[in-house]
């Protein structure tokens, strides 16, 4: 098109047609920008999931017809809902007149003016079609062709499908008016006039249950064409392919009208709303007298490039969809491919795919996925037609598929003079302490033909005493470790088809023990500081409405506290169990800032702690928490009968017997650690402000170097933290001094990333 065609033919556009060109197309926009579809992401599995993504296409083909009426409108109805789903380049061919020497005609003109549509083709019926399908030098191929035309023009698109995507076929249209006695027969005879208009290949339907309005409508269209201004094609029209179907009801007249599938379809029915939600086959409907198809064409903002000839059976109207795609994007983590291997070697070996068998075990070391642990894929393939390959020599045991591949938790256990990687207490115990539990030992030792105390009756009263704040025994529940309470409130208050939230980094073992109670693990993370933003994390706790939400206070592995505030404000939005992880709890600066404090105003709030750190027994295993009795009553399903043998409850009991002697060490780790964070950050180190018994510290570029450094001059820290940081325990003085002595060796100068 000429430069300045499209603006002069706007400027020249009667401002009434103008304004209602803006009107429909404004309408047409919140209807189709409501269509576009929001990207979907569904988890399969544990690290498996697919996004379904809709990407529009890059350029397409609009087809305006103009050959016995000039269509406008249909310039809004196929540009915008390109638009809304964000096609890139629009091209747009409309037939040429002579009338307007040779341009099409001035509406079209003036409709892509508006609409803000730059290329415009002169180029009408079968051959623009072509054009925009196969490109022409002035015209570049497009990737969808969209828009109605008369027979030609459908016969054309239909031709060009597989090279282009088209919409659904839009020949010469039709409507079916389903009418009772009630309906008002001029109403119905001017929307058939009006679909008569379009085209003398216009097929127009009456379905009446009333004979009587058969009559009157007939004596309408008889006053009502006679004075039409197309007159002509109206009564080729009516005369040849329409028809006035008599049915017995108005179920016979919904029947007619699905088999019929008509482009559109109007309701002038008593219930006309109800019957239009019993149709099947429409490309669109209209309900009640006063939703004519008139209204459709221009300005409902419904769009009114629809199915005809029947295949509104099959097919939907113009829409943001006709110019999207839906992409899957498929995630899928080494784990969970593991995961589902043997059901690809299956598949695989039953399709006779031997490639595609390999190339999902290529992926993974012999033995590390479940299943014959054959590479070819042909021991899997026996199996599916019935052989029956058990696993031969080799062959890894059936893991569940959600663990296989996963690596067992543990840091190294490497035997160097100076070990800080575990956040042990370096002090071994007392002298007095170590005879009392060899005495206790030795008195339960000559017991040890019997089962110890199930419920661990002393041990908690002990427990209780130590924690005081007026807790009672039945408060209290003990277990191997901390970690294994953890494991008993997961299996109680996790499992199958629930959810648990922790704010990360933290300690790796939650999720762990998460996957291994079938628990689903959701990691948000903590603020840049490697805080808890009250508000961000009551947000999410009210978006994911998790069944527990795990707070390390203070944290592992950075060493953070989180305010009592922020626990309370998380303990009143959690739904479900809140954990608060206070393993770390006799380190803290503020020892007082402990959860145990909320413990009577939140009946679902637990507080664990350990005799691993301050207590200086990580070898006997003894971890415990405090909660409402109610919770402590709800482990007892889950926990092993005598899972806490005698021998460790005689010597935890031995332990509380010494708090006082036991904490002493306590406050020197502390100033340890206290030390130690000063000396690194006057070494320009970061170091996370820590209330626990290690510093996190950093950052490297690359700390694997900084850790092996310090391992070949005899100390072991751990490589754990986000990138770059690496953690460090406090140790006793002389570990502290060597500590800081292979530091120095090891830090060169633009080490620190
Ligand atoms: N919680 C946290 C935060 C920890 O760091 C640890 C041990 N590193 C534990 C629990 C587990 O301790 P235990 O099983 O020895 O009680």
């Amino acid at each position: 098109m000429p430069r300045g065609a499209l603006a002069d033919a706007l400027a020249r556009l009667d401002p009434a047609v103008a304004a209602a060109l803006r009107e429909a197309a404004r309408r047409a926009r919140l209807v189709h920008d409501a269509q576009v579809p929001a990207e979907r992401v569904t988890v399969v599995a544990d690290g498996s999931s697919v996004t379904e993504r809709y990407v529009p296409v890059a350029r397409a083909g609009v087809y305006v017809p103009g050959g016995l009426v000039a269509y406008p409108s249909s310039v809004v109805m196929n540009v915008v809902p390109a638009q809304a789903a964000g096609v890139g380049q629009i091209a747009l061919a409309s037939p040429p007149q002579a009338a307007n020497g040779g341009l099409p005609h001035p509406s079209v003109l003036a409709a892509c003016e508006l609409l803000g549509v730059t290329e415009v083709h002169a180029a009408g019926g079968a051959q623009a079609i072509a054009m925009l399908g196969y490109g022409t030098g002035e015209c570049a191929a497009v990737d969808t062709i969209t828009g109605p035309g008369n027979v030609y023009v459908a016969a054309a698109k239909r031709l060009l499908r597989g090279v282009v995507g088209t919409d659904a076929e839009a020949g010469p249209t039709e409507v079916a008016i389903v009418a009772d006695g009630g309906a008002d027969a001029e109403f119905v005879a001017a929307d058939l006039v009006a679909q008569a208009e379009h085209d003398p290949l216009a097929a127009c339907l009456l379905i009446t249950t009333d004979p009587g309005l058969a009559d009157r409508v007939d004596a309408e269209l008889t006053s009502q064409v006679a004075t039409a201004r197309h007159a002509g094609r109206v009564k080729e029209a009516l005369t040849g392919q329409s028809a006035c179907v008599l049915v017995g009801g108005i179920d016979a007249a919904l029947a007619v009208a699905d088999a019929w599938a008509p482009e559109h379809l109007e309701i002038q029915a008593a219930g006309a709303e109800d019957l239009a939600g019993r149709v099947r086959n429409a490309g669109a409907i209209f309900v009640g007298p006063f939703a004519p198809v008139s209204l459709g064409d221009y300005l409902a903002g419904s769009n009114h490039v629809l199915p005809t000839g029947g295949t509104a059976r099959h097919s939907g109207g113009l829409s943001v969809l006709t110019f999207l795609r839906g992409i899957h994007v498929v995630n899928c983590t080494a784990p969970a491919l593991a995961a589902v291997a043997p059901h690809i070697d299956a598949l695989g070996g039953a399709e006779d795919l031997a490639a595609h068998v390999r190339a999902v075990r290529v992926r993974f070391p012999a033995g590390v996925t479940r299943g014959t642990g054959r590479a070819d894929g042909a021991g899997a393939a026996g199996g599916a037609h019935g052989a029956g390959v058990a696993g031969g020599a080799g062959a890894a045991p059936p893991l569940r598929a959600d663990l296989v591949g996963r690596r067992p938790y543990g840091a190294p256990q490497i035997d160097v003079p100076v070990r800080l990687n575990t956040n042990e207490n370096p002090f071994p115990p007392p002298v007095a302490l170590v005879r009392a539990i060899a005495e206790a030992a030795a008195a339960q030792a000559a017991l040890l033909n019997r089962y110890p105390d199930r419920d661990a009756v002393g041990l908690r009263r002990d427990l209780a005493g130590y924690l005081g704040r007026g807790l009672k025994p039945e408060q209290v529940w003990a277990a191997n470790g901390s970690n294994e309470i953890i494991q008993q409130l997961l299996q109680a208050f996790g499992g199958p088809g629930r959810e648990a939230l922790g704010f990360e980094p933290s300690y790796s073992m939650h999720p762990i023990i998460a996957r291994t109670t079938s628990t689903r693990w959701i990691g948000r993370s903590r603020e840049a500081g490697f805080g808890i933003d009250a508000d961000r994390a009551v947000a999410a706790i009210a978006e994911l409405r998790p069944d527990l939400v795990f707070l390390t206070s203070p944290n592992n592995p950075t060493g953070t506290a989180v305010p009592l505030a922020v626990i309370e404000r998380i303990c009143a939005a959690a739904p479900g169990m809140v954990v608060v992880d206070e393993a770390y709890a006799e380190f803290a600066r503020d020892r007082d800032a402990t959860a145990l404090a909320l413990l009577p105003r939140y009946p679902r709030l637990v507080v664990v702690r350990t005799m691993s750190k301050a207590f200086a027994l990580a070898g006997a295993r003894v971890g415990y928490l405090a909660a409402d009795r109610g919770v402590v009553d709800a482990l007892q399903v889950v926990r092993l009968p005598y899972h806490l043998s005698a021998l460790t409850q005689a010597a935890a009991r031995a332990a509380l017997a010494r708090t006082g002697e036991l904490l002493a060490a306590v406050s020197a780790i502390r100033a340890g650690r206290d030390e130690l964070s000063g000396w690194l950050r006057a070494r320009g180190l970061s170091v996370a402000d820590s209330d626990a018994n290690f510093v996190l510290f950093g950052t490297f570029a690359d700390r694997r170097a900084v850790w092996q450094g310090l391992v070949d001059r005899g100390v072991l820290i751990r490589e754990v933290g986000p990138p770059g940081w690496l953690r460090v325990t406090i140790g006793t003085p002389r570990e502290m001094d060597e500590f800081r002595a292979a530091l120095e060796e090891v830090l060169r100068p633009g080490d620190t990333a």
